[in-house]
């Protein structure tokens, strides 16, 4: 029976056993997924040099007959050379090859090829260095280069690649209708994984690229509006308070901005149909979520159900747990906290009056959604800072109890494009503007030089009564020269915080310990925080006016922005000062990004032009499908143009059911198997 796309891999010839076992490694088990193993990128082999004009100290390639090969020599700590002598017909060049005898036998003497290296030597006697190189009779001079594993090299990768992209010939699939290919201007599915992986051009990859990348978006995008059109179709609890939240809006110390009301009256109305809520609370440091969320719980509380709010840290979620006491207290809500770090004692108690119903609010960490929880009514989950959040796990919230409502609150302010992808399951609401009277951080991108002088302006402010957070991206000296808080905090309290009440602050403290310190803080106890990022998410100290961040390079756009979001929360000017001696392009740039805006929307679309959205879906934070190629391709066009076509498809035939939607509804599944069919 000849192999067909799906068979095992070692049906493929020259793979075995043991080859085979490399294949997997690489996640790939039969011919189909070796087509899906998109190159990272491509060797040019057409643009060769002659050896007089290849300039030393750079790769080149160049056009190489093999004259006269030397035995490999073997010197000093097991290293073996192989040299060759070659000539590109004007001039000679020596050919030398490290630790590899295996390829260097495969060189032959009288053979022309072309070579890719870096060149060395001098002007007079010039060496190629382990380069790469092909026969100069094939006819691919584009090769791809591939992800590899020990053991399995880029030839056997491409050798093994033709021979599936023969079985696919035989059985050619697509998975697009031929109205959206051409409307598109979409490639056809095999001619794309023909050329990316053997293009004939840049063109020709760079299309394919675009075909392969366009299909990850789209199915992504339908992905998440198939979860939206599941969740739609249960039913949750409508919740009936008829005083909404008025007597809880009045007894708030402040006014609530325009766009928390507005955000709040979305989340009632929400709230008070049967179709479970699936909303996005989105809106930059300290624009006031938790009170939109205190709102919803009065509301939830009121009507007789219960309210759940989950955080990602111990320290967010015990401060929660204060900011909504102290919210929803006086009004007779009973509230409680959750953590994983809790006795077994007092966690048994605790669910015992979760299970009642006596406690109304449940704060807490993932702790709350384990299994052993169980709620008497509950009616509405609020998990704060999303980015921490996956996809799945806002799954996993929806299976507790009869489809609770939802709302999932960001500070992390992204553009709309990438919103409506990675939040494609949910409604938006967007808190735009600050409290009044908030004044916008000052920023400073300073040199080491200038730290002693920093600290002269942080002890001004500690002697007015302010407090100050200073940032290091280590806990523990390493063999880096990154700062660590341990050392970095006695050397301080001997040197620029003498005479200061300092604390150390990081992820490895236990959480009573953190509790303590954290407290210690907010009571003015402790002037300075010298901390990790453990502080980045949520935390809430008004009084904090100066934030220090050392290693600032160290740090992306989107995390400074939540770092320098701890301080401007209160009435007081607040002040950030970046320290850094790197002097990289990238990082200036984020220093003067930093240093002229405190916009969270504005920092977001920076730091997704500086990175590309590739890095938005390579990290593992939002949980989305792991994406191949889009990851790398992608750019902000291609990706409203999937949601666009998305929305089509799915207007057009809201399940995916028709015939010519069959083998993409099946992508989609394959994609999110979990979350949508369960
Ligand atoms: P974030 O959106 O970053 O989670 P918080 O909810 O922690 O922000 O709110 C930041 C601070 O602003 C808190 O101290 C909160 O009490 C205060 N705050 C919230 N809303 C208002 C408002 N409308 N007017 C004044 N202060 C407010
Ligand atoms: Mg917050």
């Amino acid at each position: 029976m000849p192999a067909t796309l799906f068979s095992d891999i070692e049906y493929l010839k020259g793979v075995g056993k043991a080859r085979g076992e490399k294949y997997r490694k690489l996640d790939i088990t039969n011919p189909y997924g070796l087509i899906y193993h998109i190159p990272r990128d491509y060797l040019d082999f057409r643009c060769h040099v002659p050896v007089a004009q290849a300039p030393v100290g750079e790769y080149s390639v160049l056009k190489l007959t093999v004259y006269k090969k030397t035995p490999p020599q073997r010197i000093r700590g097991g290293l073996v050379i192989c040299k060759a002598a070659a000539s590109d017909g004007m001039d000679d060049i020596l050919i030398v090859v490290y630790n590899n005898v295996y390829a260097f036998h495969a060189l032959q003497e009288g053979v022309t090829y072309y070579m890719y290296g870096k060149v060395t030597g001098s002007f007079l006697r010039k060496e190629i260095s382990s380069p790469t190189w092909l026969k100069a009779d094939e006819d691919v001079l584009i090769q791809p280069v591939y992800r590899l594993t020990q053991g399995l090299s880029a030839a056997m990768i491409r050798t093994n690649m033709k021979q599936a992209l023969d079985i696919m010939r035989k059985e050619p699939f697509e998975t697009l209708p031929d109205d959206i290919l051409s409307r598109y201007s979409l490639r056809p599915l095999p001619w794309a994984l023909e050329n990316i992986h053997f293009p004939a051009s840049e063109t020709a990859a760079e299309e394919a690229r675009t075909r392969l990348a366009f299909d990850e978006l789209l199915k992504l995008s339908l992905g998440m509006a198939l979860m939206k059109t599941r969740t739609r179709r249960s039913t949750a609890a409508a919740l009936g308070y008829q005083g909404g939240i008025e007597e809880f809006v009045s007894g708030l110390p402040f006014t609530l901005t325009d766009d928390q009301r507005k955000a709040a009256d979305e989340i009632v109305s929400d709230l008070r149909r049967n179709i479970p809520m699936n909303r996005l609370l989105q809106g930059d440091v300290g624009s006031g979520k938790t009170a939109v969320a205190a709102a919803a719980c009065f509301f939830a509380a009121r009507s007789g159900a219960q309210a759940a709010l989950m955080a990602p840290t111990e320290i967010l979620a015990m401060q929660h747990f204060r900011t909504l006491s102290g919210f929803l207290e006086p009004f007779g809500v009973k509230v409680v906290l959750l953590t994983g770090s809790m006795t077994a004692k007092k966690k048994a108690a605790l669910r015992e009056e979760i299970a009642s119903g006596e406690a109304q609010v449940i704060v807490g960490t993932h702790a709350i959604i384990q299994k052993d929880v169980e709620y008497k009514s509950l009616a509405l989950v609020i998990t704060d800072e999303q980015h921490r959040f996956g996809v799945n796990q806002r799954a996993a919230l929806a299976e507790k109890g009869d489809s609770p409502h939802r709302l999932v609150m960001s500070a992390t302010p992204i553009p709309r494009t990438l919103a409506l992808i990675i939040y494609g399951d949910l409604d938006i609401s967007v808190i735009k503007q600050l409290p009044l009277g908030r004044k916008p951080v000052k920023t400073y991108a300073v040199t080491g030089k200038l730290r002693h002088r920093a600290f002269g302006f942080v002890r001004d402010r500690l002697d007015e009564g302010r407090q100050a957070y200073v940032v290091c991206p280590m806990i523990e000296d390493s063999e880096s020269d990154l700062f660590a808080v341990k050392t970095y905090a006695e050397e301080a309290a001997k040197g620029d915080l003498r005479g200061y009440e300092t604390a150390l602050l990081h992820g490895r403290m236990k959480a009573a310990e953190k509790e303590k310190v954290m407290k210690q803080f907010r009571d003015g106890e402790i002037k300075v925080l010298i901390c990790t990022t453990v502080v980045e998410v949520g935390v809430d100290v008004p009084n904090a006016a100066v934030m220090v961040i050392e290693n600032a390079e160290r740090f992306g756009l989107s995390q400074l922005h939540q770092l320098r979001g701890r301080v401007g929360r209160g009435e007081y000017e607040s002040t950030c000062i970046l320290i850094t001696d790197n002097t990289s392009e990238d990082c200036v740039k984020r220093m003067k990004i930093m240093s002229s805006t405190t916009d969270g929307f504005k920092i977001s679309e920076e730091d997704l032009k500086m990175r590309g959205p590739g890095d938005f879906f390579g990290s593992a934070q939002h949980g989305l499908p792991p994406l191949k190629i889009a990851d790398i391709a992608c750019n902000m066009e291609l990706m409203s143009r999937a949601q666009k076509c998305a929305g089509e498809l799915l207007t057009a035939d809201p399940d995916l059911t028709q015939p010519s939607h069959r083998a993409l509804r099946m992508d989609v599944m394959r994609l999110f198997s979990k979350e949508i069919t369960g």
